[in-house]
């Protein structure tokens, strides 16, 4: 696994040091996925069976609430990781800046497929004022319940930025890794 890691990081530059000071834990890239959700432009949106599951029932109680969610993001392989943070830097945002909002190829909760990005109506997707919808309120109360957590709070040991729009699902809630923990 780390080698294949490690072609990403040479073709994006990505020192090694950055990954080790950050302490960025490295995923494997989940192998059996379904269709847990599917976007209003048709695209779909892979999860694990257990988390597409927990997903469905997730949205479904939110429904019932009047609350409306929907994923922008799920399952990511490395490959996709990759394209994503090479897009930034073709911009010219340099790579330690990119790495505050993107992870290393490797390095993202999204190769896990347990971990969705989630929007509601009337704000921009992925940004912090998501903390302040109805949807967010809602998630804070519920998504506990469902196996999902939130996997980067404020001030967060590994250095990204806040991501209330970003929760993982997790089986076994006692085994939560560190990360989704303020520390
Ligand atoms: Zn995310």
């Amino acid at each position: 696994m780390y080698a294949a890691i490690q072609k990403y990081r040479d073709q994006l530059g990505i020192p090694l040091e950055l990954i080790a000071n950050r302490n960025l834990p490295v995923y494997a890239e989940a192998e059996h996925l379904e269709v847990a959700d599917i976007g209003k432009n048709g695209q779909q949106y892979l999860l694990t069976q257990a988390a597409a599951h927990a997903w469905q029932e997730l949205k479904a109680a939110a429904t019932t609430d009047a609350v409306d969610i929907f994923i922008i993001s799920a399952f990511r392989s490395f490959e996709r990781q990759a394209e994503l943070i090479q897009t930034r830097l073709a911009i010219g945002i340099p790579i330690a800046e990119v790495l505050t909002v993107l992870a290393p190829p490797g390095c993202s909760e999204h190769h896990t497929g347990r971990a969705v990005d989630i929007c509601t109506p009337g704000v921009p997707p992925a940004l912090e004022v998501f903390e302040q919808t109805e949807a967010f309120s809602w998630l804070s109360k519920h998504a506990n319940q469902f196996g999902f957590f939130l996997s980067f709070p404020r001030d967060n040991r590994y250095g990204y930025l806040y991501e209330p729009w970003h929760w993982c699902f997790h089986a076994n809630p006692d085994l939560i890794h560190p990360a989704s923990q303020v520390p």
